[in-house]
This record gives C-alpha cells, structure tokens and sequence, in this order.
C-alpha cells in the first residue's frame, strides 16, 4: 500500500510502508511481537514503554499450543523451545472441590 507525504512546497511524494517510521508504545508481548514481525518485513521500528528497563516479571508463563503458530511464522521456536519446559502431563484441580477435573 502506498502513503503520501505532503511536503509544505504542496508537493506530494508517494512512499511505501517501508519508508514510514513505526512508533510502537509498549513493549509488553503485543509491542515486542509486532516489532519483530516488522523487523522480518524490513521495517524498522522503535518501542517504548513506560517501565525504566525491560526485566522479568513473575516466575514463567504457561504457552497455550496455539502461540506456536505465531512463534513459527516469528522464526522464534528454535529460541523458545530452547527456553521451555514442556510437561508430560497437566492436572486441573478445581479449587472449589480441591478434587481433580
Ligand atoms: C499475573 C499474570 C499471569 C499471567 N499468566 C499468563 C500465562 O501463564 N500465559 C498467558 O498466555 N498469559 C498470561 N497472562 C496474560 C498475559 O500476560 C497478557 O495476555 C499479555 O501480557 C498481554 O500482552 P499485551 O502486549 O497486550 O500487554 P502487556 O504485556 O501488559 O504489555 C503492555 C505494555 O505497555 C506498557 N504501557 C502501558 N501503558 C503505557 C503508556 N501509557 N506508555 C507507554 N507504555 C505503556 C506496559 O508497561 C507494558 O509493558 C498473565 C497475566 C498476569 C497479570
């Protein structure tokens, strides 16, 4: 898709995404995926956040197996299956009955 700039001589000069800075504010799962996959596109991009710096939070987070999906086309299952822990099996209790479901 092409855009536009109008320059103040009322010149326009047509440029492609490609060409457009990306302002992406927050850098949580959402802001760091999109910048990756622009990143992949060729299209740079800059995140900010309001945290001071970019650290851990909480001890791990639990993948659904649909996330893989995104992970293939990011070119990142490599990287995470590096990281992950990948159980043999998974209870559920129900807190209420404290009984297995
Ligand atoms: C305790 C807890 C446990 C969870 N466990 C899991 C799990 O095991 N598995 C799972 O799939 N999901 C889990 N989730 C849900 C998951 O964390 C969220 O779905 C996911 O983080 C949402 O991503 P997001 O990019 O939309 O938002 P976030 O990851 O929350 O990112 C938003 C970012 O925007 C920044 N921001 C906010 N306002 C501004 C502003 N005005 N200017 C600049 N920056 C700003 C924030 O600092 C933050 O970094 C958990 C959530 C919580 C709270």
């Amino acid at each position: 898709m092409g855009r536009g700039t109008v320059f103040a001589t009322g010149k326009i000069q047509m440029t492609s995404w490609k060409d457009q800075q990306v302002l992406i504010v927050g850098g949580g799962i959402g802001g760091l995926a999109a910048a990756l996959a622009l990143a992949r596109q060729g299209i740079p991009s800059q995140v900010v956040d309001q945290a001071a710096e970019f650290k851990e939070i909480g001890a791990g987070i639990q993948l659904g197996p649909n996330v893989f999906w995104m992970f293939e086309k990011l070119g990142l299952i490599e990287s995470i299956s590096a990281l992950a822990v990948f159980p043999n099996n998974l209870v559920m209790l129900a807190r209420t009955i404290a009984a297995r479901l």
